[in-house]
């Protein structure tokens, strides 16, 4: 679990404003929801043959003796919160949600026990056109993030129907390399055979390779439903590969499913994943609803913008105040206060402590500031500041008070309020 320091925190300020910029364009409103739900609620979502239910929560009883775990992800809360506010009934929900997920890993680059994700779910929809666009909604925050190295991977998982004939066939595949299989994938041969095609372990891709694939088994409506996926995309001019392997950690996926995968982040390439669960919503104990959604992890999404050359706008101040002399505080205060008014996101640090004007200047330069506003005896009596270029080799000015908003606000390429 990290602290997230000041030095990249930046960082994440920017990338977080711009991807919520861009799904509240596309109509995505936020939903904020509590950290720890009942158990229960994740071992009915995301299956008990998972990792995460196996192995990766935070479980804990409170003091009432009920079972408590923090949120390992977030498409569960979002239908239980649909479900609980009667949200669904009748009812279509475009959402979106941000925060931290607790998941028992082996921390490792990429992977931590707290990370951070944005989540995107649309409830009530049923058709291709919403999986379309949530997908070409990554590729708009890709763009404008300057992000290249991302490649798009989409496959369908049909309707329970047809993968249960596909687990079916499956299984019996699996059951004929029994001898060769790992004690991982044996064990879900019986209660999740799909999640042995998600193995990591390196001496089963050959076994996973060779295996059968969903997209054999798709009944006819998941196979036009999966055509017009690739058909919106297609239009939209957002390639993809078609991955006949992804079937993703989770139990709840059924149709779409697609992985934003790079290249830049060794092996933890996965940086936003998502699919269709149109069952999830019924089987949590609401009214049958089909949803689609997915989740990006933050810290990857952060190391990729970062390994493209990425750089958040800066966020020093534009000008730092120093003043030296009797009331000279008190004129600075008034002053920072002035312009803080009159000038819209502009950036005031105050020296604080007092010092020479050297001292002053010299933390003034620290602070990465653009200028250094100086109010010195001769500047409070003559109602005027010294503004000294900090980042370039201008010379200083002398600047009458009453005009000091407007004269800075044109250096800053910022606006003066009416
Ligand atoms: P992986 O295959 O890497 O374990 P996952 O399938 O478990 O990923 P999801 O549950 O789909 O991941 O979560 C969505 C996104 O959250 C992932 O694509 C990834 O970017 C991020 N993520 C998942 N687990 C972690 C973690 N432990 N630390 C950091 N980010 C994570
Ligand atoms: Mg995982």
């Amino acid at each position: 679990m990290n602290d997230i320091l000041p030095d990249v925190s930046g960082t994440w300020r920017y990338l977080e404003s711009v991807v919520r910029d861009v799904v509240q364009s596309y109509g995505y409103a936020e939903i904020r929801l509590p950290l720890l739900e009942q158990t229960e609620l994740f071992r009915r979502s995301i299956g008990e043959v998972t990792d995460i239910v196996e192995k990766e929560m935070y479980t804990f009883l409170d003091r009432n003796g009920e079972s408590l775990t923090l949120r390992p992800e977030a498409t569960a809360s979002v239908v239980r919160a649909g479900i609980t506010n009667g949200l669904l009934h009748n009812q279509r929900q475009k959402l979106w949600t941000m925060g931290p997920m607790f998941r028992y890993e082996k921390p490792q680059q990429g992977r931590y026990r707290q990370f951070y994700q944005f989540d995107v779910e649309a409830l009530g929809f049923e058709g291709p056109d919403v999986d379309a666009e949530l997908i070409i909604l990554c590729a708009r925050m890709w763009r404008v993030l300057g992000i290249s190295r991302l490649t798009l991977e989409i496959n369908s998982l049909g309707t329970p129907e047809s993968r249960s004939r596909y687990r079916q066939n499956l299984v019996e595949y699996f059951c004929s390399v029994k001898s060769e299989l790992d004690d991982d994938s044996i064990r879900r041969l019986e209660q999740n055979p799909l999640r042995i095609l998600d193995s990591k372990n390196p001496e089963m891709q050959a076994i996973v390779a060779a295996a059968p694939v969903m997209l054999d088994f798709l009944d006819e409506e998941s196979s036009e439903h999966f055509q017009s996926l690739k058909g919106l995309l297609d239009a939209a001019g957002v390639s993809y590969t078609v991955n006949p392997r992804l079937v993703r950690g989770l139990d709840y996926y059924s149709r779409t499913v697609f992985e934003w995968v790079t290249d830049a982040l060794g092996s933890q390439g996965a940086v936003c994943s998502g699919g269709r669960y149109d069952g999830l919503v019924e089987k949590l104990g609401g009214r049958s609803t089909p949803a689609v959604g997915w989740a990006m992890g933050i810290e990857r999404l952060v190391a990729l913008f970062e390994a493209c050359g990425g750089e958040a706008p800066a966020t020093s101040a534009d000008v730092y105040v120093v003043a030296v002399g009797d009331n000279a505080l008190e004129y600075a205060f008034a002053t920072a206060e002035g312009l803080r008014d009159k000038i819209a996101g502009i950036k005031v640090e105050l020296n604080f402590g007092g010092g020479s004007f050297k001292s002053q200047l010299k933390r003034a330069d620290k602070s990465n500031a653009e200028y250094a506003l100086i109010l010195g005896e001769q500047e409070i009596a003559e109602k005027r500041v010294g503004l000294k270029p900090l980042r370039s080799t201008e010379d200083q000015s002398s600047i009458a008070i009453d005009v000091l908003a407007e004269t800075l606000a044109a250096r800053l390429g910022k606006s003066v309020a009416g």
